[in-house]
Parts: C-alpha cells; structure tokens; sequence
C-alpha cells in the first residue's frame, strides 16, 4: 500500500499537465480540485479498492472534467413536461418576455433608488407601488423577496405581545419540510393555536382577543388566517369565515393577516382559487402572496392592504433584510404592466393553463409522428397548476408516453438531455405531459426524445 501511496502523482505535475495547463482557470482554485482528487485516490488506496492509480496526465483530465461542470452555467434551461404547471424544483412561473427584457435593462445602472426629476434619494417601492395599488385595488403595497418573508415579516412587525390567533386547521405545511407556524414566528412573532384540527368556530377566535384561550394568560393581539393552499379537509369541518373575522378583528382593533399564498387576480386563471380582490373584499386588513405563484412573475413576496399596517411592515428593520434586488423589482413591474390590459394577461403562466386540449393534441400528435411512435402513445392526462396552489383543481393535460421498459432509466437520460427534459412517471410509465411545454419549445422536445431513440437504437444494436 505504502508504494502504491508513493506513486500518487505530484499535484504540479498534474497541474502542468496538458488538459489543465490549457485552462483558463486560476492557478489557486485548479490546485484546490487538485489537492481533492489526489486526497480521494488516497482513501480509495487505503481502502484497498482501487487497482490501477492514474497518471498526472490521466488525473488532469477528470480534474479539467470536474472543473469545466463546475463553470457551466447554472442553471439550465430545461423542458417542464410534468404537467405540473408552477413547479418550485423548476423555477415556479416562466417569465414574460417583456419581464426578462426589463432584468435585463435593469442589470445595469438604472434608478432604482434616486428621483431623476429632483436627483434626490427615492424608493425602490416607488417603481411598483402606483401600479400594484391600481392593479390590486388596495390602499398600499410593500414588495419583499418572497412569499414566506411577506409573512414573517408581517407577523413580526403586526403580531402585537399577545400574538397571532391561529385556527389549528390552518396551521399548514407548505413543503419541503416548512411550516407556516415556523414561519410565523421566526421573527419573534407569538402564535395562540385555536379551535381543533378539524373545526374552529368564531367563539374560538373571540375567546382568544379576550383573553380566554385554553393556556393563555393575555388577549390575542391579531389574528392569522391561511389559505389552504396544498391540501383540503372534508367531512366534520368548520372553520369560521374570513368576513366574520374581519368584522371580529374590526370591533376589537386588531389586525387580520390573511396569507393567500397563490395570489391570483383572477383574470386568465382557471378553477376557483379565491383571489387577493376576494380577500380584500371580505375584510382582510393585510393580504400576503407570492410573485411567481399565480402572478406568473419572479420570486417576491408581496404585502396589500391598509396603508398603516403596510407602512409599520415597511418600518421594521427586517423590511430592510427581506427587501427585492433592482432585477426582481423590473420583472414584477412587467408582470403587473401585463395584468394591466384588458383581457387575460399574455403571461406565458396563463397561455400554458389557457391551452385547449384539441391543440395539446395536435402538438402531440405532430410529435408522434415525427417519432413513428404508435398510436396509443398519446394519452390524455390529469394535469396540475402546483406551486401550492388549487389543490382539488386540475387541468386536462396531453402526452406522449415514451415507449420503452423502465419509465426511470428513461426519465433520467432526458434529464441527461441538452436541454434536460423533465417528464412524470405515472402508472410506471414515462410521460411527457405537453400542458407544462410552451410550444415553442415543441422543436427542441422533439430533437431530446430523437436522441433517446437513437441512443437506445445504438443500444439495441450492441446488444
Ligand atoms: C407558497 C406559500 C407560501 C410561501 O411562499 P413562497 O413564495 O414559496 O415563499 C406561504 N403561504 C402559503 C399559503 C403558500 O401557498
């Protein structure tokens, strides 16, 4: 062992060697990877499981490999054929043309923060803030980094000492792991758990404002109310209804937070998600919501409502820490500009939910054919819009399922694609749901499943 430790090459000469010597790369990071390529062979060695030990030349060369996978540009496009319309692994809502022009101009110096009529100090609010309030009807708008930061700051900045009033029902896991409670009360925020996990009346609320909650030494100082976003409950339920609890929440003068999550403005959108409009209507002082939900625009958290409350959010120091880069701010200026026109938004978001199924098939039969798959390869599918919205809403989707045995050896090489498609298996098939595939994509879909096909040829072949 100790003669095959010896024969490890020296990292300058690897370093030296031709595949690294030609890389661009600066010195100090090659021989960092360097360093950890030879510290692997080392282990392996001592773990008596390696047989031959590469050359300088030959380690260089998965060196360079390593480093060039490294460099690439991350991330990648790829093909959302899930039928999972928002996917959070895959970006969530696909940006606007117009939204991606405006990043762009704003990547550059732009007036995020200064008055070109005065050259005075302005706000990076004051770009959103006359459309959004225009647009959403509402008295004032603050736009933070995401869904979850609109909540916890508001939470934070409107909970009071006594805390947040929560129904138990409402207390959801949103996913991976994450919980709207634990997001609640990250900033320091109280919650008062209320009601059963089934059913919570408004007596449960009232009793919890003045002070009665089961464990609770002091009234209640708001009330939190959250939106079923990923899951329903059925059989012996209540949960009091928002209206009831504005008026609650009113003759008590504490504030009523209601996080909507989806934040659908209701135009273009399919299925009965309530809309931050119905919220508002119904009395909730502060609606909080996603960007890249239902708006079809970037990552943001948005926060509408009353403009007091919307001021004391903007006030506290964590608005500071949770606020939208220049980049974000231009793309949700886009979107909004968008849902400005008469008539469904042209967002790429509600075009793939607007598709009708007599096109999704079409395009899948196009593909079909240019395939010389058979026939029963196009089936029809149950399509979803995801990204924690309309649980119980679905979409009739479209797709070619990919002939061929073990649908998971399938998906990953179209994920190994240029670009990587990623499909869903369903009843251990391979489908390649064209509901989530803007059409434009259609000729680039088409060239990932001919190189499968080749590929499995040339399997065949071997074989
Ligand atoms: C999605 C969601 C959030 C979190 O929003 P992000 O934009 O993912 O941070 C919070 N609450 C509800 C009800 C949601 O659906």
């Amino acid at each position: 062992m100790s003669s095959a430790l010896a024969s490890l090459p020296k990292v300058d000469r690897v370093l030296d060697a031709a595949p690294l010597a030609a890389s661009p790369v600066a010195r100090a990071l090659k021989r960092r990877l360097v360093q950890e390529a030879i510290a692997e062979l080392r282990a392996r060695i001592q773990a008596g499981d390696l047989t031959s030990i590469p050359d300088a030349e030959a380690l260089a060369v998965i060196v360079r490999a390593r480093l060039d996978e490294l460099l690439a540009p991350r991330p990648r496009r790829v093909i959302n054929a899930t039928g999972v319309v928002l996917h959070t692994n895959l970006g969530r809502a696909p940006l606007a043309p117009a939204a991606v022009q405006a990043m762009a101009a704003a990547a550059a110096a732009c007036d995020l923060e200064i008055d070109l009529v005065s050259g005075r100090r302005g706000s990076r609010l004051a770009h959103l803030r006359p459309l959004l309030r225009a647009l959403l009807g509402v008295d004032d708008v603050l736009v933070v980094n995401n869904g979850a930061a609109a909540l916890l700051l508001a939470c934070t900045a409107l909970g009071g000492p006594g805390g947040l009033a929560i129904a138990r029902g409402q207390m959801v896991e949103i996913g991976d792991g994450f919980r709207v409670a634990a997001m609640a009360t990250a900033g320091g925020a109280r919650l008062v758990e209320i009601g059963s996990t089934n059913r919570t009346h408004l007596a449960d609320y009232r009793a919890a404002l003045d002070g009665e909650a089961p464990g609770e030494s002091g009234p209640a100082t708001a009330i939190l109310w959250v939106h079923l976003s990923n899951f329903r409950q059925e059989g012996f339920v209540h949960q009091a209804e928002l209206a009831e609890l504005a008026e609650l929440a009113r003759a008590r003068g504490v504030p009523l937070i209601a996080d909507l999550g989806s934040g659908s403005l209701g135009v273009g959108v399919p299925g009965g998600e309530p809309t931050i409009a119905d919220y508002a209507a119904a009395g909730a002082d502060l609606v909080t919501f996603s960007g890249d939900k239902l708006l079809g625009g970037p990552q943001a958290g948005i926060l509408a409502g009353r403009a007091a409350l919307v001021e004391r959010c903007g006030r506290h120091p964590m608005a500071r820490a949770l606020r939208p880069d220049k980049t974000t701010i231009a793309a949700l200026h886009a979107t909004a500009a968008a849902h400005a026109l008469e008539g469904p938004p042209p967002l790429p978001l509600l075009d793939l939910c607007g598709a009708t199924v007599e096109s999704l098939n079409r395009r899948a039969e196009g593909l079909r054919l240019a395939l010389g798959w058979p026939a029963r390869c196009v089936h029809p599918t149950t399509a979803t819009i995801g990204g924690g919205s309309l649980p119980g809403d679905t979409l009739p989707g479209v797709a070619l399922a990919v002939p061929g045995p073990s649908p998971t050896r399938l998906a990953a090489r179209l994920r190994a694609g240029a670009p990587p498609v990623v499909g869903r298996i369903h009843e251990d098939t391979l489908l390649i749901d064209l509901r989530s595939v803007d059409p434009a994509d259609d000729d680039d879909l088409l060239a990932a499943l001919r190189a499968l096909e080749l590929e499995r040829e040339r399997e065949r072949e071997r074989e």
